[in-house]
């Protein structure tokens, strides 16, 4: 692959036209791949939104809202909400102001089903897709990652406590109490990696027919994945 060069975003402004949107990607990858953690380096590196469909899911579901009751059943199962449901979620969310600019996409699409809403979806707004970056880790470190994964009910923050001799019995950060998110459970996580490989991974293949997939390896500290998977996005 050649070496990708970082986009700017200083060019465009000294122009009235209507800028182009910075950057408009997709983050893929199995569950636990760290998709979260670095899309929000991302969101400050390229000042463009993280939409996150599982966040703006678990958002209805602590808000108490209709959307949040269709979907909490099947979150908890670790199965997949329909596509319709996260279509139009989706629909929503990218047409708000915030997204104009362009935006980073998490944990959607995750069907071929929806890949192609959100193809339909670019196109309506002449926002062509720039770039599909794979996270790519292997399942036993995901397993690992997932499992030890708690977050606390006060602050929100999220603690790991995969390796370590003596886990922490509430939040480092405030004190707070830590509950593991039920999907996160060991039986529910074999589910997620069953429906990734079954419904997921076959984008991979769908973005790698359209030119627009990037590897990046997974493993390493975050300060690393950070770095790579910025470098990778630049060279869409
Ligand atoms: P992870 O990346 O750790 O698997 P997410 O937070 O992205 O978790 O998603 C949690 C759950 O939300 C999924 O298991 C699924 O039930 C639901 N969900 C999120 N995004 C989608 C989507 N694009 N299509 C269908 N269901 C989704
Ligand atoms: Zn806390």
């Amino acid at each position: 692959m050649d070496r990708p060069a970082r986009k700017t975003s200083v060019a465009s402004e000294a122009t009235s036209e209507v800028s182009p949107a910075r950057l408009v990607a997709i983050l893929l990858g199995p569950p636990g791949a760290g998709k979260g953690t670095h899309a929000d380096r991302v969101e400050a590196e390229y000042g463009v939104p993280h939409i996150s469909t599982g966040d703006l899911l678990r958002e209805h579901i602590a808000g108490g809202t209709e959307l949040g009751r269709q979907v909490c059943g099947y979150m908890d199962r670790g199965e997949l909400v329909p596509d319709q449901l996260i279509i139009d979620l989706v629909t929503e969310r990218i047409g708000q102001p915030d997204a104009a600019g362009g935006f980073l996409l998490d944990g959607f699409p995750r069907t071929i089903q929806q890949a192609v809403a959100l193809e339909e979806l670019l196109q309506e707004k002449q926002t062509p897709l720039d770039v599909v970056v794979l996270l790519e880790v292997d399942e036993e470190l995901l397993i690992a990652r997932i499992s030890g994964r708690y977050l606390c009910r006060q602050c929100g923050e999220d603690t790991n406590i995969a390796g370590l001799d003596s886990p922490p019995a509430s939040c480092p950060y405030c004190g707070g109490e830590l509950y593991q998110r039920a999907d996160d459970r060991l039986e529910t996580l074999e589910e997620r990696l069953q429906i990734y490989r079954q419904q997921t991974a076959p984008l991979v293949e769908y973005y790698k027919g359209e030119g627009l997939l990037r590897w990046v390896d997974g493993a390493g500290s975050v300060e690393e994945v950070a770095e790579r998977l910025i470098e990778a996005l630049g060279a869409g």
